[in-house]
């Protein structure tokens, strides 16, 4: 049946050419997300005279909703590119619509209704994101032709969109009673971050662990689909590896003892400012804090003048997912100190903590809410409840891996959600997640659920509907993370620049820049956007003002940035700048019972602050302003940290 495609899709093709030419080469891929089977990839390639041409066809189906890509690269033998087209969607919210024409040192570029002819350099490839993947298989040979240059340019993309090509190691994997031979290779700049691809011996695509839309996705050939755990840990390997060098050049400027001296400390308890104050750090911990008259130093410990500076405490994002090593240096450089993983491949995500507390790798504290959502093809993920029992393991499972909470899905079932609950809390973890399909959010928290991501209420501030929920999450003591500034990017008007509301947008990799290009809605005017985004923010005030502790998630949106975008939307909401800063430190930090720790500078919690250029006081957007990051007392260059993944500090 396979045969028949790629004969199909080669006559479809060649309808017109003289002679049909013979299916050199297909291939199918089992594509997934965060490790569930979502669809397939089929691809063919012919041959005629000396050139190659490749058709795909990439299709899966992810929560209910279908993303379909076709695709063509028509190259030399050489594999150097004359034409490519690209046209679907490569992710639920990612258009792609462009076509690449190679004439000699120019191309002809349509790209998202724009067109451009340039100038390409000698070494350059026609790639537009991780699909298709017989694409990157193609680019893969190409590089090996040419030499296994740095440095390969991409089209279509801005200028700077290149991409850099490793090969890490081979391996045999053992597939019933056959070995199968394969070569490992990592590509870094087709998506933000690193890729890691194999090829089998005769150069066919055997697998890859990439990102979609920032979360997990693999591709395996249909015949090594029982390998895929493999791969995944492999993949891992790889990329911890990636952060512990990134981990060796970016050394503490500071650590264990030393006393920073002149700057004003917003210690986050909601007391005043200390002008002039000084900050003693020993050992990862806050030895002393207060005005530079009543603090002694001791003798003999190294000084850091901060003179004009102002020191906060590390920022947290209660709500991301973080799917590759690069968020590391991105959270540290943004000032974020701890984060919540709500949702993440267990092989990785447990990896990454583990080398972290090790002291290997750089990055955020991580705690970790395991997702478990009803089975179905709809689910999301690769755990499922819909027994009490199936909870029961699937709360264990996470419990034993030392994670902290438990992250509902939109398919659990009511009685599902007390089952989790009930399960969840006799060991010790809390609740958060979705308000499952079907349930209201009061019913969610009644059920057991002691957080709530995302927003999940319907209505107007002030009605009595909503304020009857309100006083229901009031009197359970819920915890939301409203994740406004993810609302605000996907529910932007089209014709808005990101750049209008996010600033940070303009400082990241031209490879991400692409998963942004179209996220916002259409047909939606400016005024209506932020309307929308108004009702969400009276909300959030309201439940501020009813005493919900409300804490700064992101879900992602512009790495890093993200977070200091929620902080100032709050402000926005009616907020103070200080109100708004606790919301992103000490709230989230007593959310997840670490107050005594963490989320203030105080005497005795742990060294994990944040030095800023100017008052986020005076104005919330100064939170963008970081110049170092200290994580448990160890300092760190905050430029140095966004460059080491592409980014502009
Ligand atoms: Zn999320």
């Amino acid at each position: 049946m396979r045969i028949g495609y790629a004969f199909a899709i080669g006559a479809i093709l060649w309808g017109v050419a003289q002679q049909p030419p013979a299916p050199a080469e297909h291939g199918t891929l089992r594509l997934h997300y965060v490790q569930k089977p979502i669809g397939y990839e089929r691809y063919a390639i012919t041959r005629a005279g000396d050139a190659l041409q490749l058709t795909s066809d990439f299709d899966f189906t992810d929560r209910g909703g279908n993303v379909h890509l076709n695709a063509t690269l028509r190259t030399t033998s050489d594999y150097t590119p004359i034409h490519f087209t690209a046209k679907g969607k490569s992710y639920r919210f990612v258009n792609v619509d462009s076509d690449v024409t190679i004439d000699g040192t120019s191309a002809t570029v349509r790209a998202d209704g724009a067109a451009a002819k340039i100038t390409i350099p000698a070494i350059f490839y026609t790639v537009d994101g991780y699909a298709p993947f017989a694409a990157q298989m193609l680019l893969l040979r190409y590089w090996k032709q040419h030499g296994e240059q740095r440095v390969i340019r991409t089209v279509p993309g801005s200028p700077g969109n290149d991409v850099y090509i490793e090969r890490r190691g081979r391996e045999a994997i053992r597939i019933g009673t056959k070995t199968v031979r394969l070569e490992r290779f990592a590509i870094d700049g087709v998506v933000w971050g690193r890729e890691t691809l194999w090829l089998d011996e005769d150069g066919s695509l055997a697998a890859a662990v990439t990102r979609a839309g920032g979360l997990s996705f693999e591709a395996v050939r249909e015949d090594l689909e029982s390998a895929l755990v493999g791969f995944v840990q492999r993949a891992t390997t790889d990329r911890l590896a990636d952060l512990e060098l990134i981990t060796a050049r970016i050394l503490p400027l500071k650590r264990g003892t030393y006393a920073m001296v002149g700057g004003t400390i917003i210690d986050g308890t909601g007391r005043p400012a200390i002008a002039d104050g000084v900050v003693v750090v020993r050992d990862g911990k806050i030895a002393d804090v207060g005005p530079r008259a009543s603090v002694a130093i001791p003798e003999g410990v190294a000084t850091v003048p901060i003179t004009g500076k102002f020191v906060i405490p590390g920022l947290w994002d209660m709500h991301t997912h973080v799917t590759q090593v690069e968020w590391a240096p991105v959270y540290l450089g943004a000032g974020v100190t701890t984060v919540r993983d709500m949702g993440n491949e267990f092989e990785f995500i447990t990896a990454l903590r583990k080398d972290i507390n090790a002291g290997r790798a750089l990055g955020p504290r991580l705690l970790l809410a395991g997702l478990i959502d009803g089975p179905g093809p709809d689910a999301f993920g690769v755990y499922y409840a819909a027994t009490p029992d199936e909870a029961a393991k699937a709360v264990g499972k996470y419990h034993d891996a030392g994670f902290e909470q438990i992250k509902i899905y939109s398919l659990i079932t009511p009685p599902m959600v007390e089952a989790i609950s009930a399960e969840a809390h006799r060991l010790g973890m809390t609740v958060t997640g979705h308000v499952p399909n079907g349930m209201t959010i009061d019913q969610a928290v009644i059920a057991g659920m002691d957080q709530i991501a995302h927003l999940g209420i319907r209505g107007e501030a002030g009605s009595d509907d909503v304020n009857r929920i309100i006083g229901v999450l009031k009197a359970h003591k819920t915890v939301i993370d409203p994740t406004q500034s993810w609302n605000e990017l996907l529910g932007h008007a089209a014709g808005t620049p990101i750049a209008a509301f996010q600033p940070g947008v303009t400082k990241i990799p031209p490879s991400l820049t692409r998963l942004f290009s179209n996220a916002g809605t259409a047909g939606i005017d400016a005024a209506t956007a932020r309307t929308r985004l108004e009702r969400g923010l009276r909300i959030v005030k309201a439940l501020h003002d009813a005493g919900v502790p409300v804490v700064v998630g992101t879900d992602e949106g512009i790495p890093g940035h993200a977070v200091h975008r929620e902080i100032e939307l709050y402000v926005e909401a009616g907020l103070t700048p200080m109100e708004a800063l606790q919301a992103a430190t000490i709230v989230s930090a007593r959310a997840m019972k670490l107050d005594g720790e963490l989320g203030t500078i105080e005497k005795g919690k742990r060294a994990d602050l944040v030095v800023l250029n100017a008052n986020p006081l005076e104005k919330i957007q100064n939170v963008r302003t970081v110049r170092w990051t200290i994580k448990d007392g160890r300092v760190y260059d905050a430029p140095e940290l966004w460059r080491s993944v592409r980014f502009q500090p």
